[in-house]
C-alpha cells in the first residue's frame, strides 16, 4: 500500500486534530480538515476547467495566481497571471505572486530545474480560500491559501510556507519518498529545508544568522509560538494554551514510534532537520550552496535514496556527495548526523 500526502496541508491532520481538541469551541480546526480532505478528493477526480490548459501544458512555471474570495470554488477568478500588474482587491494575491516567483528563481537558479517537474509547469495559487481556513494545501496541481481563523492563525501566504508545499512537489517527481514512517519524515525534512532555504536565499541570509523557522508569522501575536516548526531546535517552536507544545524530537533517543501523523513524518522529521542546520551552520557558509547541493543531490540526482529509505540510508548517501560536492567537509557532516544519534561512516 503506498501512502501519499494527499490528506494533509501544511498543518498536518493530527495537528488539527489535537488543537480541535484543546479549543472545542473553534470550529474552523475541524472544519479545516473536512476540507482539507474535500480538496484531496477534488484533485484525484475534477480538473476544473480554467486549469486545464495551465496543467497540461509543458511551459516556463508561468505564475498563475486566483482570487477565492472566500468561497471554495477552484481555482476562482483570475487575479494576478504572470506579467499583469498589482492586483488591488486582495493585497495578499501580490504576495502569492512574489513569493511563487521566489520559489521559481530558487529552484531554477540554485536546483538548475524548470519548475517543480523540471517541465515547467505552471506555479498556480488560489488565495482567500474560504473564511477562516487554517491552511495552505499542495495538490501536485496548485496551490491553495486560507486567510486562517484569526485567532490562532494570522496568514499562510508565507514564503517558507509556499516553499515548503511546493517542495513536496520536487520530491514527487524525484525520488518519491514514500508518506510513512523515516521516509516521510526524509520527505517532510526536505520541504523543510527546501522551504526555509528559499528565505535565506532570497534574504541572502549565511547559515549561522538565519532564524532556520519554518513558517515564522503563521500565528497570531497571543500565540505563544514563533513558527510551525524550528530546524536549528527542534520541540521549540511553540508552547501555548491553545496548542500544547511542539511535539518535535532533535534526537534518535527521543524518535516518536506510534502510528499517529503515518508514524511521525512531521514529528521526526526534526532529527533530520536539525542534522541539515548543524551542519549548514559548521561549514559556515551559505545552507542553499554546497550544504544543500548535497541534500539535492541525496534526494533528486541520479545518485538518490529510493522511496522507501530510512534515516540511515539518507544519512549515508549525503556522505557520498559531499565526498564530491566538499571533501573537506566530511567530518562536519559526520559530526551533524552524530549530535542527532545518526553514526555514519567518515
Ligand atoms: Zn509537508
Amino acid at each position: 500500500m503506498t501512502h501519499n500526502r494527499n490528506f494533509d496541508g501544511f498543518i498536518p491532520a493530527f495537528l488539527l486534530n489535537r488543537w480541535a481538541r484543546l479549543n472545542p469551541t473553534n470550529l474552523s480546526l475541524l472544519a479545516t480538515l473536512a476540507k482539507t480532505q474535500a480538496l484531496a478528493l477534488d484533485s484525484q477526480t475534477t480538473l476544473p476547467a480554467a486549469l486545464r490548459f495551465a496543467v497540461l501544458a509543458a511551459g516556463q512555471g508561468d505564475r498563475r495566481i486566483f482570487d477565492c474570495m472566500e468561497s471554495t470554488r477552484l481555482p476562482g477568478t483570475r487575479a494576478r497571471h504572470e506579467g499583469d500588474g498589482e492586483y488591488a482587491a486582495f493585497p495578499l494575491v501580490n504576495d502569492a505572486y512574489e513569493f511563487h516567483g521566489d520559489v521559481r528563481r530558487f529552484l531554477t537558479e540554485v536546483c538548475k530545474r524548470n519548475s517543480l517537474d523540471n517541465k515547467g509547469m505552471d506555479l498556480i495559487g488560489s488565495v482567500n480560500y474560504d473564511r477562516g481556513y487554517n491552511n495552505a494545501y499542495f495538490n501536485q496541481r496548485q496551490m491553495v491559501y486560507g486567510n486562517g481563523d484569526q485567532v490562532i492563525f494570522a496568514r499562510f501566504i508565507i514564503r517558507s510556507i509556499v516553499g515548503h508545499e511546493m517542495f513536496h512537489g520536487v520530491t514527487h517527481n524525484t525520488s518519491g519518498l514514500e508518506y510513512q514512517g523515516q521516509s516521510g519524515a526524509l520527505n517532510e525534512s526536505f520541504s523543510d529545508v527546501g522551504g526555509v532555504l528559499v528565505d535565506q536565499f532570497i534574504g541572502n541570509i549565511k547559515a549561522s544568522k538565519a532564524d532556520w523557522l519554518v513558517g515564522p508569522g503563521l500565528f497570531m501575536p497571543s500565540v505563544n509560538g514563533k513558527a510551525l516548526r524550528s530546524m536549528i531546535d527542534p520541540g521549540s517552536a511553540y508552547d501555548d494554551d491553545k496548542l500544547g507544545k511542539d511535539p518535535q524530537p532533535d534526537h534518535m533517543d527521543r524518535i516518536f514510534t506510534g502510528w499517529e501523523d503515518n508514524g511521525g513524518v512531521h514529528i521526526n522529521s526534526g532529527i533530520v532537520n536539525k542534522a541539515f542546520a548543524l551542519f549548514a551552520i559548521a561549514m559556515d557558509g551559505y545552507a542553499f550552496e554546497r550544504p544543500f547541493a548535497i541534500w539535492y543531490a541525496a534526494n533528486c540526482g541520479e545518485d538518490r535514496v529510493g522511496a522507501n529509505a530510512t534515516f540511515q540510508d539518507f544519512a549515508d548517501k549525503t556522505m557520498v556527495h559531499c565526498a564530491k560536492i566538499a571533501p573537506r567537509q566530511k567530518n562536519n557532516l559526520k559530526d551533524a548526523w552524530q549530535q542527532v544519534g545518526i553514526t555514519v561512516a567518515a
